[in-house]
């Protein structure tokens, strides 16, 4: 059986975290997402997490991104800020997050040495809630040492494939668990390991499994709404392990609303985002 170590998280552990809206809030009150990605022709990840992470809650999102990303992002999304690179294609300098709650930084990023070289220096200088995923997590894998400068406390979400890529002996999901558990607790990271029962590992050795989610949601730009999602959660101060195993959660239970009305088969990434409200609303 399971041991104290691993728990189940459920629709009433989630109804426990979640807390209500202050009627009071304002914009300021829900915190400011800053969101770091997409290369110039990848703009669609950061399009998927920047609306994931407005639908989540929080009171502001800016997303840095290339300068070419300029009219598709605003066309995309009116909602959002913009914060442009000077380098037309590729994330190539990192800004400061010091008027920021929370930073995802990943998806659709690209893996040039300028970028890496930028990320780098990106999240060893963030003293704000991180999230790293997609192209980050690739960026760890071509430089193995770099994973000892990322702060404690990080957020990683790999899938299956970037777990082996950033691990070093993972063949199977077991073994892609126990070393995510391992790396969890070596790094003091929190280790989203995606995929059917997604399991979250903790700094303390913990693991969290959830109970949402279909393979539907196998399907390009998924994990991005994951990422936008927690990236919302920890600007409104939600913990680490609060906003993993809401954010987790809620992705799922907005994938199951989506393919209940739309199957499987024919389930996008954008349907999620749009069963996101509905998801909320069941868990209020
Ligand atoms: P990514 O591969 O980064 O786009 O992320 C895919 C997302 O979809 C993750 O959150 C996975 O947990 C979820 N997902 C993928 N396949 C399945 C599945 N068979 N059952 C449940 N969730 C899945
Ligand atoms: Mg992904």
């Amino acid at each position: 059986g399971l041991d104290s170590n691993y728990e189940f998280t459920d629709k009433e552990d989630i109804k426990n975290i979640i807390r209500e809206r202050d009627s009071f809030g304002h914009k300021g009150s829900f915190g400011h997402s800053l969101l770091i990605a997409s290369t110039y022709g990848m703009a669609g990840a950061a399009i998927l997490a920047t609306r994931a992470c407005l639908r989540s809650g929080v009171g502001k999102v800016t997303v840095r991104t290339p300068h070419r990303n300029n009219n598709i992002l605003q066309i995309a999304i009116p909602e959002a800020v913009l914060n442009l690179d000077s380098h037309e294609k590729h994330f190539s300098s990192p800004i400061n997050t010091d008027d920021y709650n929370a930073l995802a930084i990943g998806p659709g990023l690209g893996t040039s040495h300028d970028t890496a070289v930028a990320f780098i220096e990106q999240v060893r200088r963030t003293r704000i809630p991180l999230v790293i995923d997609a192209d980050g997590l690739n960026i760890l894998a071509d430089h193995k040492g770099w994973i000892q400068q990322i702060p404690s406390d990080t957020i990683l979400t790999p899938h299956f494939r970037e777990m082996q890529r950033i691990g070093s002996h993972c063949t199977d999901s077991y073994s892609a668990l126990t070393e995510a558990q391992e790396m969890a607790v070596k790094h003091s990271f929190f280790i989203i390991l995606k995929g059917h029962f997604t399991a979250i590992c903790t700094p303390e050795g913990k693991t969290f499994f959830n109970s949402t989610g279909n393979s539907g949601m196998a399907t390009a730009g998924s994990g991005d709404v994951l990422t936008g999602i927690i990236c919302a959660l920890l600007a409104q101060k939600y913990t680490q392990t609060e906003a993993c195993r809401l954010g987790v959660y809620i992705h799922g239970l907005a994938g199951d609303i989506a393919a209940n009305k739309l199957g499987e088969t024919s389930l996008i990434a954008s349907d999620i985002i749009e069963a996101i409200p509905e998801a909320f609303l069941q868990l209020s």
